[in-house]
């Protein structure tokens, strides 16, 4: 076996940022992501607060050092089967699923796409957008090969269709073809899983899934993207005219006895971003409340970010509605209670945007044998010494997976993971 290799599970930020690292000191490195396409929540973004960058430029920069680097093999669309061995001696076993397109030919002409009959709604585009069944997976197509939705592709259907394989100049489309199974060798593996938003509609009140122009802080981000539905154009969901009004209330889920316990971290800058996004669209033209319970702006630059958004003429209301209904004429209502007023308002709605919260993605921990703490997040080696450690050694975690961060957090935490690695490869080869 390679003792000079290690896996790295999600290509997030995070994920990248150690596969990087390593590679860059010689490493091997096989790179595991569950979806299509690299990048994981990041490039979803418009931008990137404190600092307002976009989102997508962010990824790419940092894609560049990574692709086409000799050490680092990406696995895409591929899942962990299962795991044997320790530390310096894993063996991994992992499938790849079918694209039904082979990558090696795809050249990403769009000649298939062109000739699909059958559209499909896009997932985190509130139903304002469509794919084919045989699509790229957009936004942020890395690596960009096609590849086909079989549970609404019509020839796996009832074989009445097969455009894309005569339209295709490569002879890329394989309808046949396998999941394809491989057994990896690595010293150590780093988990970079991320993170999963907490289901909006669990907190029943605000009626999300429920009323069109409700909507979560994510889809919210996709509305104001380039890439998104609207051509980054902030629109009311149901009959896409512009909001005259727009409420955004934080801890959706959050520091509540009854969802999750722990602050999401994020939320309070992202309303806050939300808020200047809407307000650089439309200016005085729209009214932007935020409902908060504390702000908490606590990165470096976040406080000037704070003051800036304040002087903007959004009004801070610290409370949270109790609930959101709507009349018959699709406007959105709620009523607060303004705890630095002392006076209970009620507020119109075009638009309501809820900040939720979020919950570690660790789909791994049966397979890999882990523990999970009361909050469903790893437990860690020590939750000060060593708190990006598993009770497993050898296997690191990295981003947002350990607890909600930031994007420059989880870039850091991804260098210090690939340190880690280096140490038990190291170690383990002094040892052999
Ligand atoms: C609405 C919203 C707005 C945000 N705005 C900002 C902002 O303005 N500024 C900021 O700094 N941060 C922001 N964030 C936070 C930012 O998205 C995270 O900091 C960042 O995505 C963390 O990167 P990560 O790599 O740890 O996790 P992720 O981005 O979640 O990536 C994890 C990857 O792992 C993959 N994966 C999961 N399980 C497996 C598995 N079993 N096998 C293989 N792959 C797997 C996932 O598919 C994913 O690609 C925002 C988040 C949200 C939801
Ligand atoms: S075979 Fe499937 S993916 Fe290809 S064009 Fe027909 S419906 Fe679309
Ligand atoms: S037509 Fe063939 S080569 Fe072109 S994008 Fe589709 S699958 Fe790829």
């Amino acid at each position: 076996m390679n003792r000079n290799s290690a896996l790295v599970v999600g290509g997030g930020a995070a994920g990248l940022q150690t596969a990087v690292d390593l590679a860059s000191m010689g490493i091997d490195i096989y790179l595991i992501e569950k979806q299509p396409r690299l990048g994981g929540h990041t490039p979803l973004l418009h931008q990137v607060f404190p600092t307002i960058e976009n989102a997508e430029e962010l990824t790419k920069q940092l894609l560049q050092k990574f692709l086409n680097n000799p050490n680092i093999r990406i696995l895409s669309y591929a899942q962990i089967e299962s795991v044997t061995g320790s530390t310096g001696n894993f063996l991994v076993h992992v499938s790849k699923t079918a694209r039904y397109v082979d990558e090696a030919k795809c050249t990403n002409c769009g000649e298939c796409e062109k000739v699909c009959p059958v559209d499909v709604p896009k997932k985190f585009e509130m139903g304002l957008a469509t794919r084919k069944a045989i699509h790229l997976p957009k936004p942020f197509a890395v690596p960009a090969k096609y590849l086909i939705d079989k549970d609404t592709c019509l020839h796996f259907k009832d074989k009445s269709c097969h455009a894309c394989q005569d339209a295709c100049p490569e002879g890329a489309v394989v309808y046949d073809q396998k999941l394809l199974r491989e057994e990896l060798s690595v010293s150590a593996i780093v988990l970079a899983t991320g993170f999963c938003q907490y289901d909006a509609q669990k907190v029943g009140q605000y009626k999300h899934g429920v009323y069109p122009n409700v909507i979560t802080g994510m889809e919210y981000e996709r509305l104001c993207s380039l890439t998104g539905p609207t051509g980054g154009k902030i629109l009311r969901i149901d009959n896409k005219e512009r909001p005259k009004s727009v409420v955004f209330i934080l801890c959706v889920g959050s520091r509540d006895e009854k969802h999750l316990h722990y602050c999401c971290n994020i939320g309070c800058l992202n309303a806050l971003k939300h808020a200047y996004y809407l307000k650089k669209q439309y200016k005085e033209e729209v009214d932007a409340y935020i409902c908060y319970t504390d702000i908490r702006a606590v990165t470096k630059q976040g406080e000037q970010f704070y003051q800036k958004v304040r002087a903007s003429e959004v009004e801070f209301i610290h409370g949270q509605p109790s609930e959101v209904r709507q009349t018959l004429n699709g406007f959105l209502t709620l009523d607060v209670y303004d705890l630095a007023t002392s006076k209970l308002l009620s507020i119109t709605a075009d638009l309501v945007v809820l900040e939720t919260g979020f919950k570690p993605e660790v789909n791994l921990h049966e397979k890999l044998q882990l523990i999970l703490d009361e909050d469903s997040f790893f437990t860690e080696k020590h939750p000060q010494l060593a708190s990006n450690e598993t009770t497993r050694n050898g296997i690191i975690l990295a981003g947002a997976v350990l607890q909600p961060m930031h994007v420059h957090e989880a870039l850091i935490s991804g260098s210090a993971a690939a340190m880690k690695v280096l140490s038990c490869i190291r170690g383990s080869s002094t040892n052999h």
